[in-house]
């Protein structure tokens, strides 16, 4: 099945690709809270099975699990971060095979964590796995397995915190994303942070007329209206004192990267529109994806929407804001300027953090990371994509922030992976692309001193 000519890398894509046949059936769906123990319980198997030394901390939320193994004398050591949860498989009916039967077809496994994230983190396990068998290993190597990642990862940097002296290591790899969307290998070398509000206004204690009130009664879609257009120009620029302050612009080397990016006008086209799309025809749009934030309005909620007219006032108005963050953007500071500035606007706005994730980014500079990329043209006999920034997020600053430590994300996962989506499935193409990045980014690290 897996064709590539280093027998170590065929062998590693087999291990792989055999642990993702029994993981699949372990159905630890964080959102429900649904066999979270058997998720950790399994992958610290499947870590022992590697010749690691595994535990499993338990804490509030899912448990997470560890492994290590140490480096030979002046090796450096390196950090896997992954997650055993899993999206809910629904809508069932969707699915052209059970979604916790691994099921191969058309080149591919299927089921749910075939590829986010089961497939790429084994791809990883079975490249140690078979270093180990064959001696070969000399870089240190560390797992970890969170059990929360499809829920926002809100404990990972509390374990992190308190178990920093354990985790520390030269460099962090996570690979959790497809590759890019032309089918290029992407190293990637940081994330966009994530504020997240609530925003709510109150007026009368109910509903009233529009005629026997309106022109007295207080009106909180009004000012809600108002206080959103606070927020944000026209033209996008967001309009809160000092967001822009600690906005850091790229460094030439980053802008040489956005520069060579490929942009896909037909990707483009099909998720923006025509119009939308117009906009991008001059201009890459990798640089604002990477390095600028932005506001959205995620939501908005007052009054009535059904069918027909209804002459009402309404006593409530609410909306939810996402702010996406860039370095050194932080965002309980960000929180704290928005909330100030839509209280002097207007100080009876309520206003709620949600969700909290500081933008992370790593050095490309950095020796190591280089180390990674020259790995990666090595094992995919590509040059690979150079991405500054991953427009989404990832708890990627638990490494570069909390631990101290630089960290790139390498992903393998198949353009048409279907993850959090039905017939979400992990090539055979993409196991061994996997493997060959592992084995080749451990024999890279293990010709560096730590
Ligand atoms: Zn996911």
């Amino acid at each position: 099945m897996f064709k590539h000519p280093d027998p170590t890398i065929r062998a590693a894509a087999q291990r792989a690709f055999d642990a993702l046949l029994d993981a699949i059936p372990v159905s630890s769906i964080s959102a429900q809270g649904l066999n979270l123990d058997e998720g950790a319980q399994h992958f610290s198997g499947v870590l022992e099975k590697a010749g690691l030394r595994a535990e499993i901390w338990d804490g509030e939320g899912a448990p997470t699990v560890f492994a290590e193994r140490p480096a030979a004398d002046g090796r450096p050591t390196l950090l896997f971060y992954g997650h055993y949860d899993v999206q809910p498989p629904d809508p069932l009916d969707d699915w052209d095979s059970p979604p916790f039967e691994p099921t191969l077809r058309d080149g591919a496994i299927f089921g749910r964590g075939a590829g986010d994230n089961k497939g790429q983190l084994l791809a990883h396990v079975g490249a140690i796995a078979e270093l180990i068998a064959r001696d070969e290993l000399d870089i240190g190597v560390k797992f970890l397995v969170e059990g929360e990642e499809e829920i926002g990862s809100p404990h990972v940097a509390a374990v992190a915190e308190a178990h920093a002296d354990r985790l520390h290591a030269d460099l962090a790899l996570t690979a959790d994303a497809p590759v890019h969307d032309d089918g290029s290998p992407v190293v990637i070398f940081g994330v966009r942070g994530l504020l997240f509000i609530e925003v709510e206004l109150a007026g009368a204690p109910a509903d009233l007329h529009s005629g026997n009130r309106g022109g007295i009664a207080p009106t909180p879609a009004w000012e809600l209206v108002h206080a959103l257009a606070s927020l944000r120009a026209a033209d996008g620029r967001v309009l809160v004192p000092g967001f822009y302050d600690v906005v850091r612009d790229p460094e030439p080397a980053e802008i040489q990267m956005l520069d060579r990016l490929p942009v896909n006008q037909q990707q483009l086209t099909d998720d923006l529109g025509e119009a939308g799309a117009a906009r991008w025809q001059d201009e890459s749009p990798w640089r604002a994806l990477g390095f600028k934030p932005n506001c959205n309005i995620a939501g908005i909620t007052s009054g009535y929407q059904g069918t027909g007219a209804k002459t009402v006032i309404p006593s409530r108005a609410s909306a939810k804001i996402d702010f996406r963050l860039v370095a050194d953007q932080d965002p309980d500071a960000v929180f704290e300027a928005v909330a100030n500035h839509l209280r002097d606007i207007n100080p009876n706005v309520g206003v709620r953090k949600l969700a909290a994730v500081p933008p992370s980014a790593t050095s490309p500079e950095n020796p190591r990371v280089q180390s990674v990329i020259e790995a990666v043209r090595h094992a995919t006999g590509r040059d690979p994509l150079l991405r500054p920034r991953l427009g989404g997020t990832t708890p990627d600053y638990v490494f570069t922030q909390v631990l101290g430590i630089p960290s790139v994300l390498v992903p393998y996962g198949p353009t048409n992976m279907n993850h959090h989506a039905p017939n979400e499935r992990m090539t055979i193409e993409a196991i061994e692309r996997g493997a060959a990045c592992t084995v080749e980014i451990c024999r890279a690290l293990g010709q560096e001193e730590a």
